[in-house]
């Protein structure tokens, strides 16, 4: 199972810093790749950097929503608010993703998203349905996805390792 998140309606003059928190929170909370519709290097340069840092194989790709859907042959799920609470659809999509293994895309958008994605996702499901951020969209989903399980995940060969102190910061560079 993998799963990819599809970021619409990026404007690289405008939306770079909340597409790279988005690409950010997608790594940190257990998504395998971005998928982002308008070239932007410095978004996959500076994902590149954190995983070379932080460890793990997060991937940073450029392609439209139709490209994205065409070879896709698992289940998407665009967040929005005007989608059905996730509440009565989480045990289910989980059920697909988790237990039967099957891939996921989860889309989110900027400002307008295409009518087709409302009509091609397999749901529309929303994180309460009041307006509030992609980001926090992500990271909510994904948090029930797992059911919290993700918070602990290990990135795969770090260069760089926190251990968690009261005060301060405790970084080891776990290559020397
Ligand atoms: N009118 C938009 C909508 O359809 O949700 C709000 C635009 S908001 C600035 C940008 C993105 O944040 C949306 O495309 C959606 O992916 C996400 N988002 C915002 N509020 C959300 C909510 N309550 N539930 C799920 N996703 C949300």
């Amino acid at each position: 199972m993998r799963i990819k998140i599809l970021r619409i309606g990026h404007r690289p003059e405008r939306d770079h810093r909340i597409t790279t928190h988005v690409a950010l929170v997608s790594r940190a909370f257990g998504a395998d790749s971005i998928s982002i519709w308008e070239k932007d290097e410095k978004i996959k340069k500076s994902l590149d950097k954190v995983s070379k840092s932080w460890g793990g194989n997060f991937r940073v790709f450029f392609e439209t929503y139709k490209q994205a859907f065409k070879d896709f042959k698992g289940i998407s799920v665009h967040l929005t608010m005007y989608g059905i609470p996730f509440e009565e659809k989480i045990k289910e999509i989980r059920d697909s993703v988790i237990n039967d293994n099957k891939d996921l895309m989860i889309i989110v958008g900027a400002e307008k998203v295409p009518k087709d994605i409302y009509d091609i996702s397999s749901y529309n499901i929303s994180v309460t349905n009041q307006p509030h951020s992609e980001i926090s969209a992500l990271a909510i989903f994904l948090d029930r996805l797992y059911e919290g399980k993700e918070i602990k995940k290990e990135f795969k060969n770090p260069k760089l390792k926190i251990y968690p102190s009261e005060k301060g910061k405790n970084i080891i560079n776990e290559k020397l």
